[in-house]
């Protein structure tokens, strides 16, 4: 008999909606939880749905937060990191510069076989006690006012919830129902495809590339997610625990046109052109499972409301799928409105807290669709698209990854606004750093950037592997705090060594366009200047005793130019204060 009354409705039972379920019934054994999804078992395995790359936070949700670590390394490909291969996408792929672990990383994530989840998570939902209604369509969401109950009429009949969640993916029911999408500025779209066996990355150089082949150290390299990167779009080599592997191509529409790429034959002429080395590897292959996502980006106003519903996984927004932080943001979104529902359960509910955990996810959001756009001239380059990685990996770990490692989320209000301040100063750092490098990327002469050569992410020892270990210490909120006041101070050298190395690498000539594009200010008070410029005029051995450590890491990671100039004149020239900068102004004028 199905219930008529239930303390939570979850429309949609993806992965959002059967985690959040069984995270609800794990944290409130007393609450009644309902599941309405649409398709029913088996769901086939291999060729589901996509999404099965896993990075930090998500890993963590799934296995500390809901305690499915064991069961994920049982059932799932422990992940060696996200790797990416820039430079000449059309030549030998050893000559690419490779970035990625060297090692395999010490906090976990996971290649997610997302049929083979949903299978399993939909038994354990219902060990747990969810109600799960499979085969039922949610047809409408009714809104109760005041208090009273809402109503969801489904194909079994009309449900009544306290709460109701919508977990309907991209069907975003009360997303569209309340006028909720925002647009994102990030305007791209994908296809993807399985093949059934594994295409691995060591495939794709030729065996007499020994010196390629054993920076392989522990044979690893097959279980990072790869990343073939070119101008405008990238292309995902993910493999599967069944032994598919998943491949797809992401384009901005700027460089690709959606119709150079959106049908099996299509996206295989559009792999041989720009990505031929794969192309040839996925020769006579069955391109199994082809979907389409066409301008998938879209953002939201509003995840959670003291109303009582809320919006988890894609029904809230979906920003980009390069760092997979699709599990990312969906962990985010479970862990605020079970905290919500939780505190409504035991009548503590607090409208200051669900106001500032949704202007917390809404603004995470925000910024990552910043990070994640516009990077169309920067994904061919080596050096800089390195640079930005190692910002925004450190960005991630530091701000976005320590709030929900050390649950500030379960904090007060008081705290959570205190910790938004802390989330504002981040994105406007982000903010300048994605801008410098955009700039970069627009700016660059040659096609592609950076030498043939190894970029640990992270690199060890280094400021940004610290980062990442830290991610395994245990902070109290004052801990947090501490710890992120500094590492703000560390990312804004980071960002300042960011624009060093763009005006070492541009040099003299076009310093002042890279300060124009970027809308370099002083006013930005990166510390580019005092002791880190005089420290760059000093002899090698001097200047590298002087330089802060995350320059000397980064200088050790991506390199150094030499333009023959002092940084102190590219800076000026950058900002618009050189002499040289001054008579160019006053010729102008
Ligand atoms: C190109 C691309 C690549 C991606 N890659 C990654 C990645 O590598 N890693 C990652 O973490 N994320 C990735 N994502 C994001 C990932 O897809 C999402 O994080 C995840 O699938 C969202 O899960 P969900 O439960 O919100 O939505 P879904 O998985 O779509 O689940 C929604 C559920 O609702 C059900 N439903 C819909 N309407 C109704 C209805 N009316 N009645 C009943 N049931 C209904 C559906 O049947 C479905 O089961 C990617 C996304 C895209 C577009």
């Amino acid at each position: 008999m199905m219930r008529e009354q239930s303390d939570v409705i979850v429309c949609g039972g993806g992965l959002a909606g059967l985690t959040l379920a069984y995270q609800l019934r794990k944290e409130n054994p007393e609450a009644s939880v309902t599941v309405v999804e649409r398709t029913t078992r088996p769901l086939p395995e291999a060729c589901h749905k996509v999404g099965e790359s896993s990075v930090e936070l998500g890993s963590h949700y799934f296995g500390e937060v809901l305690g499915l670590k064991d069961y994920l390394q049982a059932e799932h490909l422990k992940k060696n990191g996200l790797r990416f291969l820039c430079g000449d996408s059309r030549g030998p792929v050893a000559e690419r510069p490779e970035i990625g672990p060297a090692e395999f990383p010490i906090v976990p994530s996971y290649q997610l076989d997302r049929g083979k989840l949903e299978n399993d998570l939909r038994a354990f939902c219902e060990e747990l006690g969810v109600e799960l209604l499979e085969g039922e369509h949610v047809r409408a969401i009714r809104l109760g006012k005041d208090g009273a109950p809402h109503e969801v009429e489904t194909s079994a009949g009309t449900l009544k919830g306290r709460w109701v969640v919508d977990a309907s993916g991209r069907r975003r029911m009360l997303s569209k129902q309340l006028g909720l999408r925002r647009p994102s500025p990030n305007a791209s779209s994908a296809a993807w495809f399985r093949v059934a066996e594994r295409v691995l990355l060591n495939e794709l150089v030729p065996e007499g590339e020994r010196l390629w082949h054993q920076r392989d150290i522990d044979g690893n390299r097959w279980l990072s997610t790869v990343h073939l990167m070119g101008r405008g779009y990238w292309v995902w080599l993910i493999p599967l625990s069944t032994g598919y592997t998943s491949v797809g191509i992401v384009a901005d529409a700027e460089h690709h046109p959606f119709g150079t790429f959106n049908k099996p034959e299509k996206a295989l002429a559009w792999l041989r052109e720009h990505e031929p080395v794969l192309a040839e590897r996925l020769e006579g292959r069955e391109l199994e499972d082809f979907r389409l996502m066409h301008d998938y980006s879209y953002l939201t106003e509003r995840m959670i409301s003291a109303d009582r519903w809320a919006c988890v996984g894609e029904a809230a927004a979906f920003v980009d799928p390069l760092y997979s932080l699709g599990s990312d943001f969906l962990g985010m979104s479970n862990c605020y409105a079970a905290r919500c529902i939780g505190d409504d359960l035991r009548g503590t509910l607090e409208a200051d807290v669900v106001e500032a955990l949704n202007e917390t996810w809404v603004r995470v959001a925000e910024d990552a669709a910043r990070t994640l756009s516009g990077n169309g001239e920067v994904f061919p380059h080596g050096d800089i698209f390195g640079a930005k990685l190692w910002w925004d990996f450190f960005n991630y770990w530091s701000f976005m990854c320590a709030h929900f490692f050390q649950e500030i989320w379960r904090e007060d209000a008081a705290t959570l606004r205190r910790f938004l301040g802390m989330q504002a100063r981040y994105y406007a750092l982000n903010s300048h750093a994605q801008a410098i490098l955009e700039a970069w990327g627009a700016l660059k002469p040659t096609p592609f950037g950076g030498r043939k050569r190894f970029i640990g992410l992270p690199s060890f020892p280094s400021t940004l592997a610290d980062q990442h270990l830290s991610l395994q210490e245990d902070l109290d909120v004052e801990g947090t705090w501490a710890k992120m006041e500094s590492d703000l101070a560390i990312g804004q050298q980071l960002v300042a060594e960011i624009l060093a190395h763009a005006l070492r690498d541009l040099g003299p000539e076009t310093a002042a366009e890279l300060g124009r594009r970027a809308g370099l200010d002083a006013s930005w008070g990166l510390p580019l200047a005092g002791e880190r410029i005089d420290a760059d005029a000093l002899p090698r051995r001097q200047r590298i005793e002087k330089l802060p450590r995350i320059a000397r890491d980064m200088e050790r990671a991506l390199g150094r130019v030499d333009p023959g100039v002092p940084l102190s004149e590219l800076l000026a020239r950058a900002l618009g204060t050189g002499a040289e900068a001054g008579a160019e102004a006053e010729a102008r004028a």
